[in-house]
């Protein structure tokens, strides 16, 4: 039995008292724990189901994560007098994994007498690779078709997390301990920027499900989410028998770009806006060094037809600061609500191959309907 169910049983134990009556309501723990009444894990405070109805919408939004079935792909390589290196194809994890993908891609210039460096993309990628190069004392042009506010980087939820960055079944051991490798820099990355400053905040993680054995969601980085656990039926507000608990970041990215862009400039970088046809247009810059942080853009540059676009669509509502946790799961594909300072948001499409860019109604209506019936039991 878990400490956290050891204390709600003796709770309920003090609550009603010893003795027959105590016995039988301790031992009704199938049903339902009310909202009201619920206690939760890691905050004093109660908690409220967030206000999700059609009327709300501020906005919707559709994005492509840059997905490789095989993994992410950092390595360098020889282009005539040029080196380029590649730092692309993190799926639905580049928040997650900006900082230790970055980091592994700069590692591929370790040796190298340059110091001046042409970045390709102001996402994430771009950003992060662009400040560590910086750190290491490159001069540093980022050259990129948007701005980071117009990147697949600020459509990103946010929620720390590895999901959606490759497929198992696909991606080799090797990926697998670069993947292990990127995110345990990432995390002490993230954990040390922490702060208003940056967008990022620790938060309740609950993720409702009808299955009790162990899964795949936080896998390699189980040890990253502290104070997992998980709660049986009776011991949780939500519609589902289950329901896993931690804590993790809510990483905010159009505040985390716009500080990191900020950083960038703070150390004397420059931003040219410019789109590339062709990789022959990339190696005619002057620089000796390109940094290759393009998202989906590889795939037309470099020709890397692994990358495909997995479209996924967010619902915005107006933020609501009484929603202090978030929600991964409780029904079918993928669904999800971030809590965020900008906007609350709901979730719940991965659909690899899909180039469109406009919202789904359909999906809007089904994403709506799952998550008003996941909160149906908790007070708004
Ligand atoms: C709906 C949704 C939810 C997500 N939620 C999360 C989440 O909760 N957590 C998480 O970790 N990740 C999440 N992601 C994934 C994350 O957004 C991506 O993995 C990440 O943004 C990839 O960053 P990037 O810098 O590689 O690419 P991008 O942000 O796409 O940046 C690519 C850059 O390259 C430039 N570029 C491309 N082609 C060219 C060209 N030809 N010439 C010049 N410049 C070019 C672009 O202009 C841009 O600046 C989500 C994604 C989506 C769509």
């Amino acid at each position: 039995m878990t400490a956290y169910k050891r204390n709600l049983r003796r709770d309920l134990l003090k609550t009603i008292g010893t003795g027959a009556l105590a016995a039988s309501v301790a031992g009704c723990v199938s049903m339902p724990s009310s909202g009201a009444s619920f206690k939760r894990p890691h905050s004093r405070k109660p908690m409220y189901a967030p206000r999700i109805n059609h009327e709300n919408v501020i906005r919707e939004v559709v994005g492509h994560r840059p997905y490789r079935p095989a993994g992410f792909v950092v390595r360098s390589e020889k282009l005539g007098e040029k080196v380029v290196v590649h730092n692309y194809g993190h799926g639905g994890s580049g928040i997650t994994l900006c900082w230790g993908s970055s980091a592994l891609a700069v590692r591929e210039t370790l040796g190298m007498e340059h110091r001046e460096v042409a970045v390709i993309g102001a996402g994430v990628m771009g950003l992060t690779s662009a400040r560590l190069l910086q750190d290491a004392g490159w001069k540093v042009t980022i050259y990129t078709r948007d701005m980071p506010r117009h990147t697949t980087s600020n459509v990103a939820g946010g929620e720390w997390g590895p999901a959606s960055a490759h497929d198992p079944d696909l991606s080799s051991d090797a990926f697998k301990s670069q993947l292990r490798f990127a995110g345990r820099i990432s995390h002490h990355a993230h954990t040390n920027l922490g702060g208003a400053n940056y967008g990022i905040r620790w938060m309740e993680l609950y993720r409702p499900t009808n299955n009790s054995g162990r899964d795949e969601f936080s896998g390699i980085f189980a040890d990253l989410y502290p104070y997992e656990d998980i709660l049986g039926p009776g011991e949780h507000p939500f519609s589902t028998d289950y329901c896993r608990i931690a804590m993790t970041m809510m990483i905010e990215p159009g505040t985390f770009l716009r500080r990191v862009t900020k950083d960038f400039y703070h150390a004397g970088g420059k931003i040219v806006v410019r789109s590339f046809v062709d990789k022959e247009e990339l190696l005619a810059l002057n620089e000796p060094v390109l940094f290759n942080c393009t998202g989906m853009g590889a795939r037309q540059l470099f020709g890397d037809e692994e990358m495909i676009p997995a479209k996924g669509q967010l619902i915005f509502f107006p933020p609501d600061p009484d929603i202090d946790y978030l929600t991964i799961g409780g029904g079918a594909s993928n669904l999800y609500m971030f809590s965020r300072s900008d906007v609350l948001l709901l979730g719940g499409t991965f659909k690899p191959g899909d180039w469109s860019t406009q919202p789904e109604p359909d999906e809007t209506a089904r994403i709506i309907r799952e998550h008003q019936r996941i909160f149906s039991g908790l007070p708004s």
